[in-house]
């Protein structure tokens, strides 16, 4: 007989229990059930049964977002979020909910999409590979054109409007409340990626949106070291989403649930430091444009960019991302290379501060006229703000901006 080991079993009984904020991780797949009823019971979702349909430390963590999406709402908002392996995941689970709503679209006309572009740029190749499909058909405005949206819907019926708070990398901010009116007018899904927000600086759903998603690989995971993504909205939409999931079992590891859980007790203070540090970082920068070569700093907290106003009313704080041009890409490149604390990663939302040079990451993906439509000149950098020391973190920026 296979041995069964001690694995399982409870471990040595102690008077001394563990402290009680640190949750115990369930890395189990299956739920052992006691008899038939429990086995009915969980088949109707009233108790675990298989890791793929739900687990209790991705659950405690969809309940705790989804109490931080639903906070300052109306006493009416009631919001569920479920998890999944990846942003990229999470987006297409909750692009499908909509589209496999039978109430969309039609046999010979599929629903239409409207996404205000820019996007992240998986994003808008997952929508593109969709449309390719014939599951949708897209139509892609820029972010603050609300009154082009508006006018897509009085012409056609609109499925769902796809947007993103602070855009990547020029931090624009859509208008989410006017968004959400010509959705409900029109009997549309409003569907907003929060990622670079988060919900302790907006709260899509408390606005009127009808799906939130964010990457919370980024600064809900905050580490680098855990890869997962998150879906909020009304339990019918989010049952819906859950049932997706389920069938395309792309579901979160029990143990980057666990992570995600630690991750998620520190990210107010985290966001906050982080936040400070980029306001001081994008001061810095604009008092020294002239010195240092650069062109624009753009960052929402600035009176300068475009959406200030709006980022005010609609964010908490204007967030932990900033993004500069320089006047020569030579310059830029020249710095992305000579950073010595900042580090080079294709990701954001780190501890640490990352560096990222958008022309080149998205070449393979935007077209030149793309690049040049979406803002992201040869000469423009992108920093996701950590927790350094700001006086370390300017030296660095400075010193690696410096002339030859
Ligand atoms: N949404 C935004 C705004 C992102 O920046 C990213 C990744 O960079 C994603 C979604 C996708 O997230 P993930 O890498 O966790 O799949």
């Amino acid at each position: 007989m296979f041995p069964r080991g001690d694995a399982g079993q409870p471990g040595p009984a102690s008077e001394n229990g563990p402290l009680p904020n640190v949750p115990p991780l369930y890395q189990s797949v299956g739920y052992e059930l006691t008899d038939l009823a429990a086995l009915q019971l969980a088949v109707d979702g009233g108790r675990h049964l298989y890791v793929r349909h739900g687990a209790p430390n991705e659950e405690a963590v969809a309940t705790l977002l989804s109490q931080l999406e639903a906070r300052g709402g109306p006493p009416e908002l009631r919001v569920e979020a479920t998890l999944f392996s990846s942003g990229m995941a999470a987006i297409e689970a909750a692009v499908m909910a909509v589209l496999d709503d039978r109430r969309v679209g039609s046999r010979d006309k599929p629903p239409l999409v409207v996404m205000a572009s820019p996007i992240y740029s998986a994003s808008r190749s997952l929508l593109c590979a969709l449309a390719n499909r014939g599951l949708m058909t897209l139509h892609e405005l820029e972010v603050p054109d609300t009154a082009a949206v508006a006018a897509i819907a009085e012409r056609e019926p609109v499925a769902l409007i796809f947007c993103e708070v602070l855009t990547n990398p020029r931090l624009r901010v859509p208008d989410l409340p006017a968004l959400a009116q010509i959705a409900n007018q029109h009997g549309a899904t409003l569907l907003v990626d929060s990622t670079l927000a988060t919900p302790l600086l907006c709260r899509p759903l408390t606005l009127g949106a009808h799906l939130v998603v964010h990457s919370a690989t980024k600064f809900l995971g905050g580490h680098g070291d855990l890869c997962a993504g998150v879906v909020a909205g009304s339990p019918e939409l989010i049952a819906r989403v859950r049932a997706h999931r389920q069938l395309f079992g792309s579901v979160l590891d029990p143990f980057a649930a666990w992570l995600l859980q630690r991750s998620l007790r520190t990210l107010h203070v985290r966001l906050s430091r982080q936040i400070e540090n980029a306001t001081a970082l994008a001061n810095f920068l604009s008092d020294r444009a002239e010195e240092l070569s650069i062109r624009e700093v753009i960052y929402p907290g600035l009176p300068s960019h475009p959406d200030h106003a709006l980022a005010a009313q609609l964010l908490d704080r204007p967030g932990a991302m900033l993004a500069f041009t320089l006047k020569s890409p030579e310059v830029a490149r020249r710095a992305f290379e000579r950073v010595r604390l900042l580090r080079r990663v294709a990701s954001l939302g780190d501890v640490e501060s990352l560096i990222m040079y958008p022309a080149a990451t998205w070449r393979r993906t935007l077209s030149e006229k793309e690049l040049a439509r979406f803002g992201i000149a040869p000469g423009l950098l992108r920093i996701s703000v950590g927790l350094e020391d700001i006086a370390d973190l300017c030296a660095d920026l400075q010193g690696a901006l410096r002339p030859e």
